[in-house]
């Protein structure tokens, strides 16, 4: 029950979200709205969020989401209002239908299919989850837009719940629903789910660039200052009628920069973009673009190579604008954006407000294109959730370069696509029959790499039939997934060779044939899923003698109930088939695990961030070894988190033990003589730190170095760092990995 400050608040609230809804058509669509709202309050009535407010803000705020920065219309509004009534009340489905017209149940049945996939502690929840999301947007793409609001809110109000559950949230965020909204155009969503995700796994980075950004914004005010008077002279000049937004680069952005490429805050160049946002009639605005482009290099030079044209070839998820780079009159460079009021919208609110305003029949196409892309794509619903977002994750991140076929006909494929992602990309059977390709008239392998501009002519063979190793020559989740299917179609060929084998080999050991020893044995075998398993029989490499080392792997009878348990944490294709064993350990999981010299729990340090005394650190339970540690920013803990949330675990250093770690640290310095002989006395003598080996090489007066060394915190380590970089010789220093 709501107190009476409560519904004023409540109330109050709608007015702001009534107040954000520029583009409400009617009074139908009004009523609508005020339906879903009464109802979301009523239902949600008993229920809190984590900061004891009423559930119901909840809703409230992702509505507003949808109304003000994604400017949705009033069936997403009123979605967003009942996006959770469904799965958390006493409401169902069939009360939704009753109430609302079919597109609004239809939506909030996509919204709410998530469910049910809560009580299996084996499989990836989060990749299931995800994995129907997305097919849900074969049905409408509203339901992404909404999933997408909600998990803004929850980013926002991310502080309310335990460091565990932030941990897993903002992995997921990042490694799914940030590229999920830029492939959606959400630009502004995107950035602030970026943001947002790296101030809760690295709260120290997120302030400290925070905070540089504060201190350098007026240096930076008085150089576009002067830097765009020019400018804007000569665009009054001409009589363009136009605005000016300077965009700051996102916290995150910057820090994935200097990590990339190993520098400091302040060599960050591009902190900030120029958009010169300009008032003109979509019949002329690639025109008036380009005018605008030519105005502004009479007024600084351009970076020859840094236009980039994405008006007449729209970036995948509908951008469209010129961008160039020129050189300041005091030597910077400066990144200018130039776009219409319509790109500018588009940008800003993503392509699905126009798309369900203005019917332009050319706008957003490449979202559409798209979306039919993932929906043929991925119909295939039994391709097990672990490695759909795997291929889902390659199509989402890609930039893109654009192809030719021979008549001259334009394909866009991600970097890195081969002369094979080119022949699937035109039609699943040249992919199949594909045995080369001539690139601009010269001969290649498949496996060739395509440059933006080629040429591809595919060379096909009737008689050629997908291989094995394709996989590891495309990049196209499309390509992936065909080469996939026909593979598995080959494969069946053999199915029933294999079990007639398998059965045989039963007999002869004298075990029962039956579904669960098969299971063991398949699980002994790593092998994904049983098709497999008999093909491998089938081709005879895997045989008699497997199965009885198998056997005698168990100790204890009856035997073959015995055996190891879990080989494989992903390609799962049946759920029956799933081990009880991961289950098992989520369900003992450890409160915590303390980290140190005396070992209560068993656990491993994670080679891949190396952690030591002093990183924030959390555990991941795998299927059968120790519980893995790793540093809370490393890249691979991320990608777990986002797939395994249930198997985090809280981790953290035991103070007292006094014991040394190996630590590396690599740096690039002028070659100089004493240089060295400096830094090891600062590692030797100052710190009293013992080294365990040191590579250097040298070229062109350039020295690079590795150092693997015994430290005794991430303190220790840093301050060492800090130190070294104080040596004038030495130009970039940072942590490394032990390899
Ligand atoms: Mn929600």
């Amino acid at each position: 029950m709501y107190t009476e400050e409560e519904r004023k608040e409540i109330a109050a609230r709608y007015r702001e979200l009534l107040r954000d809804w520029k583009n409400r058509k009617d009074k139908d669509e009004a009523k609508l709205v005020r339906i879903a709202f009464d109802l979301a309050v009523e239902a949600h009535k008993d229920m809190r969020r984590r900061s004891r407010e009423p559930y119901v803000y909840h809703p409230l705020e992702v509505a507003a989401i949808c109304a003000k920065d994604m400017r949705l219309d009033a069936t997403s509004i009123a979605c967003a209002l009942l996006h959770d009534v469904v799965e958390d009340t006493e409401y169902t489905l069939e009360d939704i239908e009753r109430m609302f017209n079919p597109q609004v149940a239809m939506i909030i049945g996509g919204l709410t299919k998530m469910k049910g996939i809560f009580d299996d502690g084996t499989r990836s929840i989060q990749a299931e989850y995800f994995k129907r999301m997305i097919l849900a947007l074969a049905e409408d793409m509203r339901v992404i837009l909404i999933k997408l609001a909600d998990r803004m809110h929850n980013m926002r109000t991310l502080h309310h719940l335990s460091r565990e559950k932030q941990l897993k949230i903002a992995s997921e965020t990042l490694v799914l629903y940030a590229p999920l909204a830029y492939r959606m155009g959400l630009y502004n969503i995107k950035t602030e789910l970026e943001d947002l995700s790296l101030k809760f796994t690295e709260p120290e980075v997120y302030e400290h660039i925070r905070i540089q950004l504060e201190q350098s914004a007026k240096d930076r005010d008085r150089f576009i200052n002067r830097f765009i008077y020019p400018v804007k002279n000569i665009l009054a000049k001409h009589e363009i009628p136009y605005m000016i937004h300077v965009r700051t680069k996102s916290i995150f952005s910057i820090w994935q920069k200097m990590q990339r490429q190993n520098i400091p805050f302040e060599d960050v160049y591009d902190i900030f973009a120029v958009r010169i946002i300009i008032d003109t009639p979509a019949e002329t605005e690639k025109l008036d673009c380009w005018k605008v482009y030519s105005l502004i290099t009479d007024v600084y030079k351009p970076k020859h190579d840094r236009v980039r044209d994405w008006i007449s070839i729209p970036k995948a998820n509908g951008y469209e604008a010129l961008h160039l780079t020129v050189m300041s009159h005091s030597g910077r460079w400066v990144e200018i954006q130039i776009r219409s009021r319509r790109m500018h919208e588009i940008a800003e609110s993503g392509f699905a407000s126009h798309h369900y305003y203005k019917n332009m029949p050319d706008e957003g196409k490449a979202i559409e294109d798209w979306l039919v892309r993932i929906r043929e794509q991925f119909q295939n619903p039994d391709n097990d959730a672990l490695s759909f977002i795997d291929d889902f994750k390659l199509d989402l991140y890609s930039e893109e370069i654009y192809t030719f076929t021979p008549k001259g006909d334009m394909r866009k494929l991600p970097v890195g696509a081969t002369a094979l992602d080119f022949a699937y990309n035109i039609h699943t059977e040249i992919g199949h029959q594909s045995i080369g390709a001539k690139v601009n008239l010269t001969l290649v392998p498949l496996k060739h790499i395509l440059k933006s501009g080629d040429q591809v002519e595919i060379i096909t063979s009737k008689v050629q039939r997908p291989q094995s190793e394709w996989l590891d020559y495309v990049v196209t989740a499309r390509a992936k997934n065909y080469i996939k299917e026909a593979l598995k179609a080959e494969k069946k060929k053999y199915y029933k060779q294999g079990k007639d084998l398998l059965k045989e080999y039963f007999k002869e050991i004298g075990i029962d044939y039956n579904k669960q020893n098969v299971r063991q044995f398949q699980e002994y075998t790593g092998i994904n899923s049983i098709i497999d398993l008999y093909y491998e029989i089938a081709m005879k490499k895997i045989g008699l003698k497997d199965l009885k080392n198998c056997c005698q792997k168990s100790d204890k009878g009856p035997w073959f109930n015995a055996l190891l348990p879990f080989s494989r944490s992903k390609g799962n294709n049946n759920a029956n088939t799933l081990d009880s064993a991961i289950a098992e350990r989520i369900r003992n999981k450890p409160e915590e695990v303390l980290l140190g010299e005396k070992i209560d729990i068993e656990y491993k340090v994670a080679k891949c961030c190396n952690p030591i005394p002093g990183d924030d650190v959390i555990g991941i339970i795998t299927p059968r070894k120790p519980i893995m540690v790793h540093r809370v920013n490393c890249k691979i803990g991320q990608d777990l988190m986002s797939s395994f949330g249930n198997r985090i675990v809280k981790a953290k250093w035991n103070k007292k033990d006094p014991i040394l770690f190996l630590a590396g640290i690599q740096f690039t310095g002028i070659d100089k003589i004493g240089f060295i002989y400096q830094l090891t006395d600062v590692i030797s003598n100052k710190y009293a730190l013992k080294i365990r080996s040191f590579n250097l090489t040298s070229s062109n007066e350039v020295t690079e170095g590795k150092i693997m060394l015994y430290v005794h915190d991430a303190k220790n380590l840093n301050e060492l760092i800090g130190e070294i970089k104080k040596i004038k010789e030495i130009k970039k220093i940072s942590r490394m990995n032990p390899v």
